[in-house]
């Protein structure tokens, strides 16, 4: 038995559990209706969407923050983004720009870019500054899902 695995609605912000991926048959979201992305590719959120998915999410969340004018936050990206995709359901993964939302990096406390800082139970459980290799955010990422 696998746990469920979960997406969050990139229209509306609704956590849907899905027991099985079909092939040839995407799911929708259970709230909205919209087609959900399962490929586990960061997405964006503000203050509030951070808020609320951290909020209501069963399973551990990482979140960049990070913003356009900082490139090592740029060449993060792609590591970020294939990270993502491996854990596809099992780690929500989120991108913070916190040059649009300033006050979500204030809320957070963040004072260097990119900061990556791991979510769970509806609480922030790990954080670090900087960019990582895949070998590192793979670490990191599995130190968070169980830190206590
Ligand atoms: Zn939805």
């Amino acid at each position: 038995m696998s746990a469920p695995l979960v997406f969050r609605c990139r229209r509306c912000g609704a956590m849907n559990r899905i027991a099985l991926l079909s092939p040839g048959r995407e799911p929708v979201c259970g709230r909205c209706k919209a087609d959900l992305d399962t490929s586990g590719s960061p997405g964006e959120v503000d203050l509030a969407g951070l808020e609320r998915a951290v909020a209501a999410s069963p399973v551990p969340i990482l979140v960049d923050f990070w913003a356009p004018w900082c490139a090592p936050c740029r060449a993060f990206a792609p590591t970020l983004d294939r990270f993502a995709r491996e854990q596809a359901g099992r780690f929500l993964v989120l991108k913070l720009d916190t040059e649009a939302h300033q006050a979500a990096a204030a809320r957070f406390g963040i004072q260097a870019i990119p900061t990556l800082a791991a979510f769970r139970g509806g609480r922030e459980v790990e954080r670090t500054s900087g960019a990582l290799p895949l070998e590192d955010l793979r670490r990191f990422a599995a130190a968070a899902a169980v830190a206590v």
